[in-house]
């Protein structure tokens, strides 16, 4: 199994941390995303311990919760000692609303609203990370009319290509995040925000990309984050007491792919940071990171029922799914793989070649294609793996496709987190 907190029990069905995935779909119907609370806990301390004993006093991650926001992230990740970011007024409101204290929460977006600047100012959010000056000007005006000082971390682009998805890397120059280091406009950006009333500048952001397997993408954004942070202080005498490296730790979706050791990375660019820093004669700045998919992408699970089974001869066989690109684009966007497990028969071999196509009025509707799985019937549950990040986020009423429930699984229990939508939601919103 791809996963340690994957079993199967002696009706040959799935289990998710030793709950029959087939029970979880009988109680609360299908489509169901069910998440691993045990298991999200167990990468957040991954992390927290990691950075608490590699890097300097005061680093610590931040949960991204562009990945998976809803009102029952934010508890789990706060009893774990992670801070929050956050990119709309919406999953400001979604933290605050669970308790998340508006202290511990960045607040990012390359293009944020006034109404959103005043909302995050209002809320007490306790840091922005400020993307552009139109945004710094914004804000300064917002922080002056309350008589307050806001704390910004500057986003900046170092001009890294990680091998990543082009629709997931973010740290190239040419990107509409952040202010370029290469064009010199991150150096005047920063003077700028210094002079800026009603800001108090803390330090540097850049986020490289997404689903990123090598320490060496990281240590290399450190090598450019550190030369700037040198240029900045030997040309405008400012010191960075933060920096924040982003998110972006890959996760494995099959077999083929990687495991990352996240422990092990974070001791890579400690040392990376320590010796850069060293050599450059820069005080060790706080660390801060942004793992969003690192966090929850494997402590998700959806479950499907299979409905029809087509075999169009000489060609393919096609599995349908009672979902499909509505509760999971991540397919169709990025013709991203995944691992898919006939949970009715989860230690029957996986022989039948199919491909898996959602339910949608839409060719490109598919979770995965050409895979095998145990030969299933109609009814089977199917458990697509590594769905914990980017698709309840992603989901959509294409079609007019109500959203799915969202079930938690804690010490071997089960209970609702998000109900399922209904058609008379969707209703409800029309005049
Ligand atoms: C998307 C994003 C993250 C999270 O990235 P993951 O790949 O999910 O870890 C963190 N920070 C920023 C600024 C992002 O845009």
């Amino acid at each position: 199994m791809l996963y340690p907190n994957l079993s199967t029990n002696a009706a040959g069905h799935l289990c998710i941390a030793g709950i029959d995935a087939c029970d979880l779909a009988a109680t609360y119907g299908t489509p169901l995303y069910v998440l691993d609370e045990d298991r999200i806990r167990e990468k957040c301390r991954i992390y927290v311990q990691a950075m608490q004993r590699y890097l300097p006093k005061g680093s610590y991650p931040l949960y991204a919760g562009k990945a998976l926001c809803f009102r029952g992230i934010y508890p789990v990740v706060q009893s774990e000692g992670l801070g929050a970011d956050v990119v709309s007024a919406g999953e400001i409101a979604t933290a605050l609303s669970a308790g998340f204290p508006a202290s511990k929460l960045f607040f990012h977006g390359s293009n944020k609203t006034d109404a959103e600047i005043a909302y995050g100012v209002s809320q007490g959010v306790g840091h922005f990370v400020v993307d552009n000056t139109d945004e710094l000007q914004a804000l300064s005006r917002e922080a002056q009319s309350r008589g307050i000082t806001q704390r910004v971390l500057l986003r900046v682009t170092v001009g890294l290509d990680p091998h990543t998805l082009a629709a997931i890397s973010t740290g190239k120059v040419d990107s509409q995040f952040g202010v370029p280091i290469e064009t010199g406009q991150a150096e005047r950006f920063v003077a700028e925000a210094l002079q800026t009333p009603g800001v108090q500048v803390d330090g540097f952001h850049s986020h490289i990309g997404s689903q990123i397997f090598e320490a060496s993408s990281f240590c290399d954004q450190i090598d450019r984050l550190l030369a700037f942070a040198c240029d900045v202080r030997d040309k405008l005498g400012y010191v960075a007491n933060t920096l924040n490296l982003g998110g972006g730790f890959a996760v494995p979706y099959v077999v083929s792919d990687e495991t990352v050791d996240i422990d092990a990375n974070i001791k890579a660019i400690a040392e990376h940071l320590a010796h850069g820093c060293e050599q450059a004669d820069y005080p060790l700045p706080c660390i801060l990171m942004e793992p969003g998919r690192s966090i929850v992408a494997d402590a998700g699970v959806t479950l499907y029922s299979a409905g029809r089974i087509k075999t169009v001869e000489g060609y393919r066989s096609y599995v349908m799914v009672d979902g499909g690109m509505t509760d999971n684009p991540r397919y169709a966007l990025y013709k991203s793989a995944y691992t898919v497990i006939n949970a009715s028969h989860a230690c029957a071999p996986a022989d039948f070649e199919c491909t898996i196509a959602g339910r949608c009025c839409e060719s490109g509707d598919r979770i995965a294609e050409d895979i095998r799985i145990a030969r299933p019937e109609r009814g089977d549950i199917l458990a697509v793996l590594t769905t914990g990040a980017y698709n309840f986020a992603m989901s959509s009423n294409y079609n007019r496709v109500p959203r799915p429930a969202l079930v938690m699984l804690h010490n071997g229990e089960a209970r609702l987190a998000v109900r399922r939508q209904t058609i008379e939601d969707l209703l409800s919103l029309e005049i």
